[in-house]
């Protein structure tokens, strides 16, 4: 780690260097690509990268940047603890029956972070070593968190396809369900996950229809269904419907609060009270039992009482600039706004010569001249995402005013990119 950093910090002053020796942006961008994608990624070290202080910073990173306000920090300060190991902390023990409540569930369990949730969630549906599950191939959970299900809690999982938006073939998935036990060859099935809204196809809402018929599909062949729900209030708003209505069709859901809810910290587990008692062994074994959790459960509250009825106001502005980059002249940009439905971006950068990273790098980095026509210095930072893809994600801590900045912004890159293609041929 110490390293990288190292790395990083040099590499974003040898970046700034060269900005300001005049050399054109053109040769940076070919130049310094390696420099511009550690800084992105090294999230920690962004300070590093940032500009003066007249310049303002719109982070379309992700919706995990976002920071308590004044009103939680409050709350937390002056929330009532115990020992939540002993199940004696109030605040914990409200945010958990707020959220069941909300869920439409029996119970819910306070976690730190939805990998341990959807973790915990493995572990108590498929308590034989070797059960299986069955996920999306490009599923959070079979992605991005480090196959846990395999080396903690010895679950074999089989993938299907994950669609475009988000959902997969019911027919692959029927496919895919073993029928073998308890001939020895066979592991069993125990499991199927879903992710809503899907974060790397961008935020798709998965569709009720959906949901029904896998429901009826693993009713038929006695598999539980987890939703890994961590951006699930986005899909209840975007459908305009209650959460309820959404989770009524799995028997457990994974949903954080630290996300475009605004809480600092943690993940609530839902399901059936049985259920819910076995998660709080399996979090323990996972050495997620926390003590005076209070403090973090507080601002928990907020999020779930506070946060839920704002999150159309991300959905509306990510919708707001997509629609300004396919109106951008110069054309640059594609983007399909069938797919825009909640509060994650993703587009595409439609020149060879201009790739993800150096787009993100540009979209960063102040230009000259820029706080002439912008008004002031903009710097947004974005992501390189899967298939040549820039994502965008949108939070409270972007105003529609920010918004506008970043379609500027977005246009001036476009602009000076133009000029310059212009010029080298
Ligand atoms: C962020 C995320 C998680 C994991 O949450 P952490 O709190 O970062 O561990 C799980 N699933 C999805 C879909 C996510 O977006």
């Amino acid at each position: 780690m110490q390293k990288i950093s190292k790395t990083v910090v040099i590499s974003c002053r040898v970046l700034r260097h060269h900005m300001k020796s005049g050399a054109t942006a053109y040769k940076h961008g070919r130049a310094f690509s390696m420099a511009s994608v550690k800084c992105y990624y090294e999230t920690a070290k962004s300070a590093d990268c940032r500009s003066p202080a007249a310049v303002r910073t719109i982070d379309l990173r992700s919706d995990t940047v976002t920071k308590p306000g004044p009103v939680m920090r409050r709350a937390m300060a002056e929330a009532e603890v115990g020992d939540d190991v002993f199940g004696e902390d109030p605040s914990v023990n409200e945010l958990q029956k707020m959220a069941a409540d909300i869920f439409g569930m029996e119970a819910a369990l306070y976690v730190p972070t939805g990998t341990m949730s959807n973790l915990i969630a493995v572990m108590v549906h498929c308590r034989e070593r070797g059960d299986e599950m069955i996920v999306g191939d490009l599923s959070h959970l079979h992605v991005y968190e480090q196959g846990g299900s395999a080396q903690l809690a010895g679950v074999h999982s089989t993938t299907v396809s994950n669609l475009a938006d988000g959902t997969f073939d019911l027919e692959q998935l029927e496919s895919k369900i073993r029928h073998g036990y308890p001939d020895p060859h066979y592991p069993r099935s125990r499991l199927v996950c879903v992710e809503n809204t899907h974060n790397i196809q961008g935020g798709r809402v998965l569709p009720l229809s959906f949901l029904r018929e896998l429901r009826f599909l693993a009713e038929k062949y006695g598999l539980m269904v987890h939703m890994d729900g961590a951006r699930v209030m986005n899909a209840a708003a975007a459908l305009g419907v209650q959460p309820s209505a959404i989770l009524e069709h799995c028997h457990t859901v994974s949903v954080c609060l630290s996300k475009g809810l605004g809480a600092p910290v943690g993940t609530i587990l839902g399901g059936p009270k049985d259920f819910i008692q076995r998660a709080v062994r399996a979090r323990k074994a996972l050495g997620g039992g926390m003590r005076q959790s209070g403090i973090l459960a507080a601002a928990g509250k907020i999020a779930l009482s506070d946060m839920i009825g704002r999150l159309e106001e991300d959905h509306r502005n990510a919708r707001t600039f997509a629609e300004a980059l396919l109106q951008c002249d110069p054309p640059l940009y594609q983007v399909d706004l069938a797919t825009v439905e909640t509060n994650i971006l993703r587009f595409r950068v439609c020149d060879s010569w201009l790739s993800p990273a150096e787009f993100c790098r540009r979209m960063a980095t102040v230009g000259e001249g820029e706080e002439k026509a912008l008004g002031q210095g903009v710097q947004v930072l974005m992501f390189p995402h899967v298939g040549g893809s820039v994502r965008a994600v949108w939070h409270l801590g972007i105003t529609e005013d920010d918004t506008q900045l970043a379609i500027q912004k977005a246009r001036s890159v476009a602009q000076q990119f133009a000029q310059q293609r212009a010029r080298s041929q």
